[in-house]
C-alpha cells in the first residue's frame, strides 16, 4: 500500500491566539513534523476563504457558532478566519511545509463553506484531492490536525467512503468540541470504518 499522510489545516487561525482557536492547537505540530519521515507522501490542506465568506457570522450579522441553513443544509457560522493571504491563514510557524507534497485548499468558493479536503460542503463539489492520491496510488491515508470534529472528521468520513483505507491519529488532532461535536464526530468516523487510533 502507498500510505500518505494527510495534515489538516495546521494554520495560525486554528492554533491559540488564532480567530478560531482550537485548544492545544499548537501542540501537534512538532508530532506532525515527526511522523511525516513515515510517509510515502504528505499531503497539507490549507483553509482558504475570501473575505465576506458565507461562513462567516458577521457576512450575516449574525451570533459567533449560531446555525444557519443554506442551500446546501446547515451551516454554522464561524468568526472570520483564514482569510486568503492573511497571518491567520499561514500555516503554524514551526510546520515543516517543505516536506508536503501537494498543498490543497479549500473554502475559497465564496457561497459554499469546505470541511472535508475532498469536497465542499454541499458534498457533490470535489477539490481534486481524490483525483490527485488516485493518479500517485496513494491507497491508504492517515489523517492528523485541525479539528478533529470538524475538517478532519469530514475528510476521514468522505476518504472512507472513497474507499481509502483511513484511520485518524487522535493524538495529533485536537478539537473544537462544541455542542457535543467531539462525541458525535468519534461516533461517525468509526460508523464509516475510519480506524480512530
Ligand atoms: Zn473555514
Amino acid at each position: 500500500m502507498t500510505h500518505a499522510l494527510l495534515a489538516i489545516d495546521v494554520q495560525n487561525d486554528f492554533c491559540p491566539g488564532g480567530a478560531l482557536a482550537v485548544a492545544g492547537g499548537d501542540e501537534i505540530v512538532a508530532g506532525i513534523n515527526t511522523a511525516m519521515a513515515g510517509f510515502d507522501a504528505v499531503v497539507l490542506t490549507q483553509d482558504w476563504h475570501p473575505a465576506g465568506h458565507s461562513s462567516f457570522a458577521s457576512t450575516h450579522n449574525a451570533a459567533l457558532m449560531s446555525m444557519t441553513e443554506m442551500p446546501y443544509g446547515p451551516q454554522v457560522l464561524w468568526p472570520d478566519h483564514c482569510i486568503q493571504g492573511s497571518t491567520g491563514a499561514a500555516f503554524h510557524s514551526d510546520l515543516q511545509t517543505n516536506r508536503a507534497d501537494l498543498i490543497i485548499r479549500k473554502g475559497y468558493n465564496p457561497e459554499i463553506d469546505s470541511y472535508s479536503a475532498f469536497f465542499e460542503n454541499d458534498k457533490t463539489t470535489p477539490t481534486g484531492l481524490e483525483g490527485y492520491l488516485r493518479t500517485r496510488g496513494i491507497d491508504k491515508l492517515t489523517l492528523v490536525g485541525l479539528a478533529t470534529d470538524f475538517c478532519v472528521n469530514y475528510s476521514a468520513v468522505d476518504a472512507a467512503k472513497l474507499g481509502f483505507d483511513v484511520s485518524v491519529n487522535l493524538a495529533l488532532c485536537r478539537a473544537i468540541d462544541f455542542d457535543g461535536s467531539l462525541d458525535a464526530a468519534k461516533s461517525g468516523m468509526a460508523a464509516a470504518g475510519v480506524t480512530l487510533a
